[in-house]
This record gives structure tokens, C-alpha cells and sequence, in this order.
């Protein structure tokens, strides 16, 4: 292998190190710790486990953890309920709703009662209008995640042709705003693309996340550009990413790992959301 390996593992630590610095210095402030309060419904194993991450890495972060749950049969007008107390209650500076909810449930119509200040997955419908307008306001979790990776392994973006597979709400159209608004030169790809490989080549900066096990190979990426893999998948073998990273390593000037490279981020850049939620409620400087 001859690329470096993006440790975001290491990177994520970092962040919350500086997430746990800005919480102390709010309350030294006369401020009070932020409060997540993270909302799951149901009981999906998988859900479950990233929701008990999440609530652990806030408290070591010094937030209170304000964590609801719900049965998987609750009515809509509950689960709304719920979301409106917790928009109402100061002492909570973030609301995740953990995702998917179950399929009775309107999950749309829950999140857009969600202030978009307290919105810290940066998901409602006013955060990715001021995203897509490029104003501030909270910003998905994965893809600031991705640019802070960036940033803190100095990968220049500003002219650099960058380019997104996956058009998703959740990662692609987001990553590209984010890339667009730090100047790079952003194509998205998608799965109507003709020639993926062929425009993934032109990346300096190739971000992969279309849900699809190996959909990169090695001749999808220019000889020495950053590769970020944002796919999980779990296999009889452990878990893999949408690129193929054995093969991409020979070619990739930098690569993130699955595990260990952008899976860490998202909860890093939820902790820091939180705080940054918690600042601007507050009215404290940070
Ligand atoms: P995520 O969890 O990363 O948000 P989703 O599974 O929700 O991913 O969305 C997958 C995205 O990947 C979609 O936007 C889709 O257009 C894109 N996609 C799917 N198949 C391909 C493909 N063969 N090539 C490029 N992009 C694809």
C-alpha cells in the first residue's frame, strides 16, 4: 500500500477534546452544559447501539445527556409531542432524532418540528436552505465530518476538482455544498452517471457515498488524489466501504479506512453541533 491512511479515529478524539475544552469554557463562562437530547423509537439493534454511542461521547464530553425513548408503536401525535416538548425545554440545546423511525411514522414531519437552532443533525429543511444558500447554520453531521478530516490532514480544496458519488440528502448533495463553499471545483455523480470511473478520475478530492459495496475501484482514482469512503457495510468478513481499498490504496495519494476513517466523525461533529447550539441559545461567546 503506499497511500496514507486518514486516521479518523485519531481525528475524532481531537475534536472532542476541543468539543470538551469549549463546553468547560461555556460554564466557566456562567453558561450551562449543553444537553443533546437524542430520541429513538423503537427498538432496532442497530439504532440502539449508535444511539448509546452517541449519549456516552456527549457525557464524556461534559453534556447532559437528555435521552427519550419511545416504543415502535407510538402514534405520530405522541412522538410529535415529544418533539415539541423538547423544543420548548431550555435545558436542551440539541435534538436528534435517530433514523430511520419506524414505517407508520412520519419521519419528515417529525424532524420539521424541530427548531433549526436545536437541529444538530443538520437535517430539517431550513438548515439545508441556509446551507444551499451559503449562510451559517448547523451542518450535517457526516459531511462536516468529512471536510474537518480534510482540514486537519491539510488537503488543499480551493481550485481542486472535487468530486461526490451519491446524491443523497443525508451525505452527497450536503458534501457538495460543503466542497462548493470552500471553492472547489465540485461534480456529483450518481447512479444514472455514464462512466463513473471515467469522472472519478478527474478527482484530486473523491468522495464516495452511494451505499454500495466496492462501487470505486482502482481505476476510478488519479494517481495520488484523497479518496474519502463514506459506505459501511457489514460483511461475513467484517465491515467495507464503497471503494475498494486494498486496490485504491496503490493509487490514492491519501485514504480513509472502514472502519476507523469517516464513521467516527459523525458523532465528533454531533458533539460539536451541540456546543455550538448550546453558544448561540445561551447568548455567551465561545
Ligand atoms: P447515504 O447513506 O450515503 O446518504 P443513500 O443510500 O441514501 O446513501 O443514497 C445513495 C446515493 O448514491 C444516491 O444518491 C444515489 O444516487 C447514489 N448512487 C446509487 N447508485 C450509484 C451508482 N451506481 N453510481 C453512483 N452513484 C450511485
Amino acid at each position: 500500500m503506499t497511500a496514507e491512511l486518514i486516521d479518523g479515529t485519531a481525528v475524532a478524539r481531537l475534536v472532542r477534546e476541543d468539543v470538551a475544552k469549549g463546553v468547560a469554557e461555556l460554564v466557566a463562562a456562567g453558561g450551562t452544559p449543553p444537553g443533546l437530547a437524542t430520541v429513538l423509537i423503537g427498538d432496532d439493534p442497530a439504532s440502539e447501539v449508535y444511539v448509546r454511542n452517541k449519549r456516552r461521547l456527549c457525557v464524556t464530553a461534559g453534556m447532559a445527556d437528555l435521552h427519550r425513548h419511545l416504543p415502535g408503536d407510538v402514534d405520530q401525535d405522541t412522538a410529535a409531542a415529544l418533539v415539541d416538548e423538547l423544543a420548548a425545554d431550555p435545558a436542551v440545546s440539541g435534538i436528534l432524532l435517530q433514523l430511520p423511525t419506524p414505517a407508520h411514522l412520519d419521519s419528515e414531519a417529525l424532524l420539521a418540528r424541530i427548531p433549526a437552532a436545536k437541529d444538530v443533525d443538520g437535517l430539517t429543511v431550513a438548515n439545508a436552505g441556509l446551507l444551499a444558500q451559503g449562510r451559517p447554520g448547523l451542518r450535517p453531521c457526516t459531511p462536516s465530518g468529512v471536510i474537518e478530516l480534510l482540514d486537519r490532514y491539510d488537503v488543499p480544496l480551493s481550485g481542486v476538482e472535487a468530486v461526490v458519488v451519491g446524491r443523497s440528502v443525508l451525505v452527497g448533495k450536503p458534501m457538495a455544498q460543503l466542497l462548493l463553499e470552500r471553492n472547489a471545483t465540485v461534480t456529483i455523480c450518481h447512479s444514472r452517471t455514464r462512466d463513473l470511473a471515467e469522472v472519478c478520475r478527474r478527482a484530486d478530492v473523491l468522495v464516495v457515498a452511494a451505499g454500495i459495496p466496492g462501487l470505486v475501484g482502482a481505476d476510478g482514482v488519479k494517481p495520488g488524489a484523497t479518496v474519502i469512503d463514506v459506505g459501511i457495510h457489514r460483511g461475513e468478513d467484517g465491515l467495507h466501504g464503497d471503494v475498494d481499498t486494498a486496490a485504491v490504496a496503490e493509487v490514492a495519494g491519501r485514504i480513509t479506512p472502514v472502519p476507523g476513517g469517516v464513521g467516527p466523525m459523525t458523532i465528533a461533529m454531533l458533539l460539536a453541533n451541540t456546543l455550538t447550539a448550546a453558544i448561540a441559545q445561551q447568548g455567551l461567546g465561545g
